[in-house]
């Protein structure tokens, strides 16, 4: 146990959910809505960090998960999440670091008390990356999928109490694409430059306040300026350094430009996630960089950081 306390987050500028209690009953998003990191590392696992995903609690009730990256699946249990109060689900990319636990998650619909429908969103794809739909049918087709025995997962049926909707979003788009609203919250869609791999960032309206959640990204896209603007918590990778190489630069944002990017769209708080081994080491120095741009509060995210909206 002490070797887990000591992987976990035990200092958040906002708030913390104690991984201990976290197991026995939900400490963040208890009241309100809040914003639950899963997973704040990248793709290797020697950041000894689940990669990427988040929840959006709210009123008590993970309603919302973004990214389901590898280790995500242990997260979200020591989250006190329940797949019963899972409404919707947005998968920014198919790269492990953000989609390879999807199918350890939903696989839990099997034990569920009654059946309820749950929209997943995710990208178009392209010669190298399937869109959201195929990798559903890659994944839970019947009779041909890698987890055929699932394949009840788009019906609630054969066991399965999930009826699980699959979309995709044309990354190409210019104008955000509107992809869920319930109780008062509206997530909408854009597509982000990540390489070229397709690839989406999240904005979640509250009544509380709103949540960016960029995905990996390089930072080029104009448009996600607009898409991004006036959040209260502007969620950014922390993936490389200034001096990354050409190619790391075509796939992610650098400090320089994660601090260009929150200043020009002036969030109430950037938070960092998606460290990996370098940019850990580095992180105190790129968080000054950052500042150099940006004069707001910056947060380096933790594996189950809770972060309420205040207002
Ligand atoms: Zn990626």
């Amino acid at each position: 146990m002490k070797k887990l306390l000591r992987l976990l987050p035990m200092a958040a500028a906002l708030a913390i959910c104690s991984p201990v209690q976290a197991q026995q009953a939900p400490q963040c998003g208890t009241n309100g809505i809040a914003l639950q990191l899963l997973g704040s590392g990248g793709p290797i696992s020697d950041d000894a960090r689940a990669s990427s995903g988040a929840i959006i609690w709210i009123n008590g009730k993970a309603r919302i998960l973004i990214d389901a990256g590898g280790g995500t699946y242990l997260r979200y249990g020591q989250s006190g999440a329940r797949l019963e109060d899972l409404d919707f689900i947005g998968i920014s990319h198919f790269h492990t670091d953000h989609s390879a636990d999807l199918p350890a998650i939903l696989k839990g619909g099997y034990f569920l008390a009654k059946s309820h429908p749950v929209q997943l969103v995710g990208p178009t794809g392209n010669a190298n990356f399937p869109s959201m739909t195929a990798f559903f049918q890659r994944e839970f087709g019947k009779g041909k999928g890698s987890f055929a025995y699932l394949s009840g997962l788009s019906s609630a049926s054969e066991g399965l109490k999930l009826a699980v909707h699959s979309a995709d979003v044309d990354v190409r788009k210019t104008a955000p694409t509107v992809v869920w609203r319930g109780d008062g919250v509206t997530i909408s869609a854009l597509g982000i430059p990540h390489g070229d791999v397709p690839a989406l960032a999240f904005r979640i309206e509250t009544p509380k306040g709103v949540i960016i959640l960029s995905a990996d990204q390089n930072g080029s896209r104009k448009e996600f300026i607009d898409f991004a603007r006036g959040a209260d918590i502007l969620m950014m990778p922390a993936a490389i350094d200034d001096d990354a190489d050409e190619e790391s630069r075509f796939l992610h944002a650098t400090p320089t430009v994660v601090g260009k990017i929150a200043a020009a769209t002036g969030p109430k708080m950037l938070l960092l996630d998606h460290f990996m081994g370098r940019s850990l080491r580095d992180k105190d120095h790129n968080i000054q960089i950052i500042h150099g741009f940006y004069h707001g509060p910056v947060n380096a995210g933790r594996d189950l950081s809770c972060f309420p909206l205040s207002h």
